[in-house]
């Protein structure tokens, strides 16, 4: 076993603390890495705090990972030592599935769906037909650590051209917005709306603008606008209703990016003719959607989880090759749980990324 370092919680209400753990040694088609970088996703929070009711503790988040790989199992060919990595929300896949062998590993459709990077398979044993549990692992732990181990087809290469702090967000919140994007096949010259301006909602502007789209984006707070503009894209108040309604019947695609429960409503009307309002953020009951502004217009609301391994790699070497980011602020892990707060209220600038060399500052590591 690898003793591995690094912050959890135990319970839905307890601050994330130093650990020590224990991790599997690398199998003959595992990587081991060290990490760098970890991005700090609105997921992590949700799922520290069981807000969505499957967490299984303890729990170590983290699923925008970047680092360095220390050590390759006999068969693995993908990634060498030194080598620049990413990991970010999927560990493994069943492989056997439809959706698997198309190379959508998101969508896998085995009893325990995909292997998520922390907190276990996606569907826990406890929720799965029969009880099975495909992985034989009930938890896993994420990148808010020193080590991890990951099979090597779910290891991501590192363009040179992009820092690994900046990459590290790319990993998930970047293509769970190139993603849908990607399906619904916005061009240049389409009209992409984005709701939402946070970590998944800049990242989406700034993806749709390399793809020569033009953008607007949707936001509650007006210091948000000025950032807008900074980025090159158009910003609207949600609750300037003279701008929506000049608006009306105009996008291609929008995507919701608020990561709770919103109405979304007022932008169906938004929609053209065949568009779709696509939710990445929210993963819970949204309120009602009035039909007649769907099928008035053949209008779509519909909803994309992540992106498959593939995609992933896709948009990382996209974000190189067009030279564009995230916008991040480096943190200390002692710092997480002061960032938690500061995503909460709004007060990101736009996402946070931890610099694990941090972790060496704390030396005194509770053990589970
Ligand atoms: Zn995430
Ligand atoms: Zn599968």
């Amino acid at each position: 076993m690898i003793t591995s370092k690094g912050y959890a919680t135990q319970h839905s209400f307890t601050k994330l603390k130093p650990v020590s753990f224990e991790r599997e040694e690398p199998g003959a088609h595992d990587v081991e890495i060290a990490v760098l970088f970890c991005g700090v996703c609105h997921s992590d929070i949700h799922q520290a705090r069981n807000e969505w009711s499957n967490t299984v503790y303890p729990c170590v988040p983290g699923h925008e990972v970047v680092g360095r790989v220390t050590r390759t199992g006999a068969s693995a060919s993908k990634h060498a030592v030194g080598d620049i990595v990413g990991v970010g929300c999927m560990i493994d896949s069943c492989r056997q599935c439809e959706p698997c062998k198309n190379g959508e590993e998101n969508y896998c459709e085995c009893p325990n769906s995909w292997l998520a990077t922390y907190n276990g398979p996606m569907v826990p044993a406890k929720q799965a037909p029969g009880q099975q549990n495909v992985y034989g692992r009930e938890n896993t732990y994420g990148g808010y650590s020193d080590v991890l181990v990951v099979n090597e087809d779910f290891v991501l290469k590192i363009p040179a051209g992009l820092k690994p702090e900046v990459a590290a967000p790319i990993l998930c919140a970047g293509v769970t917005t190139y993603s849908p994007m990607k399906h619904w096949g916005v061009k240049a010259g389409d009209k992409v709306g984005i709701l939402g301006f946070g970590g998944l909602g800049h990242m989406a502007a700034k993806i749709a603008k390399a793809m020569g789209a033009e953008v607007t984006v949707f936001t509650r707070t007006k210091e948000k606008l000025y950032e807008a503009g900074k980025l090159g894209v158009q910003g609207v108040l949600e609750t300037d209703k003279d701008a929506l309604e000049t608006l009306a019947s105009s996008f291609d695609l929008i995507l919701s990016t608020v990561p709770e429960k919103h109405d979304v409503n007022p932008f169906v009307a938004l929609l053209k003719r065949d568009a779709t309002l696509c939710v990445v953020g929210a993963l819970e009951p949204l309120a009602g959607v009035n039909n007649q502004e769907v099928a008035f217009h053949r209008r779509s609301v519909a909803g994309s989880l992540i992106g498959s391994i593939a995609e992933t790699q896709e948009i990382l070497d996209f974000c190189a090759k067009h030279n564009i980011g995230p916008e991040i602020e480096l943190i200390a892990i002692q710092d997480i749980n002061d960032a938690y707060k500061k995503v909460i209220d709004g007060e990101v600038r736009f996402r946070y990324v931890i610099d694990m060399a941090s972790l060496q500052k704390d030396t005194d590591f509770a053990s589970f």
